[in-house]
């Protein structure tokens, strides 16, 4: 359970080597948004056979549907042959370079095209999930809106009301990753019958970009993940079918439980980002710390110093173990929500201090930009704010501990 097979350990090699020679070059221009990630990610998704690995399992999980046999989406992965693990050390190596990068991509791919593979009809997943998995359309997943971010639920005021066949859809939606570019936005609305709204349930539409009534905010500028575009998505009278209503069905108040899965699924990506940041901050110090002389002496002579290893170490380690346990989850179908929820607030916590220290440990070499170690820290902090920030994380934990309910 605590060391990578072979395939896995390969494919974190080719990864790496990829990140070093189209990542990390393109990086100053992703930061200045004077160019967008999402060509290099389709690139990226060519390179690596996303087409015939994840495609693949995809068109096997349509056949099955088309003919009526049962498919489990959570095995999946399995019928790709990409084991959790292999796409928690895919989604560390970005991070190594470009947490923002692999945002994007974890959206877009894991959390939007995942969504509508696990919950769509056959015809949806035929027409937006199979090239989202290929990554040849770009997804956002829109639930936060400008007043219901921890109350995403509660204040949600984006409707959907039914009108003949069809649906009207109203609102906006706030922060949202890959908003500049994307193809397909996953938007969360209460589907509004004129009941009273603490009884409206909430439904899960699949919006394309050019459908009318449908615009886009330009890029927010951001303390990190700047390689990352976030926007405002605006739904002005947006006319949908019946098509567009995911699984073809209103959830009524099942629909909060779908989007808590949803949730669920960006949670457990969250520490192999920070896995990812980690594990560069600790390379860096180490090599750092042996080389850099200061009263004659490497500066890793110095038990300040030292304790500052260990302590970035633990941190690794102690990430590194709960991206096992999440992968093992995943592979055995356990759904260990408070784990979920209480290691994605520890894992974003450990990657901003880890940050912190490397640079402390650079001295001011870790304050300037050529490190990349500055950027790191602003990348990370992000962590403990999307998917929920560490307070609610927390708090959600416990209320599943508990048993409480408020
Ligand atoms: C760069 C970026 C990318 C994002 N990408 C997406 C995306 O793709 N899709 C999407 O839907 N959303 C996205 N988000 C939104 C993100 O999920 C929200 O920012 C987050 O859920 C917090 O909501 P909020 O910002 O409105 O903060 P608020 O909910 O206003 O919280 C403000 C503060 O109050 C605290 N607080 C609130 N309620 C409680 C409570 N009950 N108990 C204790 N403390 C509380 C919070 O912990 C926080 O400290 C993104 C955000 C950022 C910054």
């Amino acid at each position: 359970m605590f060391k990578l097979d072979e395939q896995t350990q390969m494919v974190g090699s080719v990864v790496r080597q990829w990140c070093q020679a189209a990542l990390a070059p393109k990086i100053p221009a992703l930061e200045a948004g004077t160019e967008m990630p999402f060509e290099l990610m389709k690139k990226m998704a060519k390179q690596f056979g996303f087409d015939a690995m994840l495609g693949g399992a995809v068109r096997k999980r349509l056949a099955k549907l088309r003919s009526g046999e049962a498919s489990d989406p959570d095995k999946m992965m399995s019928a790709a042959s990409a084991s959790p693990m292999m796409m928690h050390v895919v989604v560390k190596e970005l991070s190594r370079v470009s947490p923002g990068f692999a945002m994007g991509f974890g959206v877009s791919m894991g959390l939007v095209g995942g969504a509508i593979v696990a919950k769509g009809t056959p015809d949806q997943i035929e027409r937006w999930g199979l090239p989202l998995a290929t990554l040849d359309l770009i997804g956002s997943w829109c639930l936060t809106e400008p007043g219901a971010g921890s109350d995403a639920f509660g204040a949600m005021r984006t409707t959907a009301t039914p009108d003949g066949a069809s649906y009207v859809l109203n609102g906006s939606k706030t922060f949202i990753t890959n908003g500049p570019g994307a193809d397909v936005f996953l938007v969360y609305a209460k589907v509004d019958r004129g009941e009273p709204e603490a009884g409206r349930g909430v439904s899960t539409f699949i919006v394309e970009r050019g459908l009318p009534g449908v615009t886009v905010g330009p890029p927010f500028k951001k303390m990190g993940m700047r390689d990352s575009p976030t926007s405002e998505v605006f739904f002005d009278g947006v006319r949908l079918g019946v098509e567009h209503l995911l699984g073809g069905v209103e959830k009524g108040r099942g629909g909060r439980t779908d989007t808590k899965d949803s949730l669920g699924n960006e949670r457990s990506g969250v520490p192999a980002m920070a896995w990812g940041i980690i594990e560069r901050c600790y390379d860096a110090s180490l090599a750092y710390v042996r080389e850099r002389k200061q009263f004659g002496r490497a500066i890793g002579e110095f038990q300040a110093v030292q304790l500052k290893i260990t302590d970035l170490f633990l941190k690794l380690r102690t990430v590194e173990n709960v991206v096992y346990r999440l992968a093992w989850m995943q592979q055995h179908g356990v759904r260990d929500m408070p784990f979920i929820n209480a290691s994605k607030a520890m894992s974003a916590q450990l990657a901003v201090d880890a940050a912190m220290t490397a640079i402390q440990i650079h001295g001011g070499y870790g304050y300037m930009e050529e490190l990349g170690l500055e950027k790191l820290a602003r990348d990370a902090k992000l962590l403990e704010l999307g998917a929920g920030t560490t307070d609610i994380n927390l708090l959600a934990a416990a209320r599943e501990l508990i048993g409480a309910t408020e």
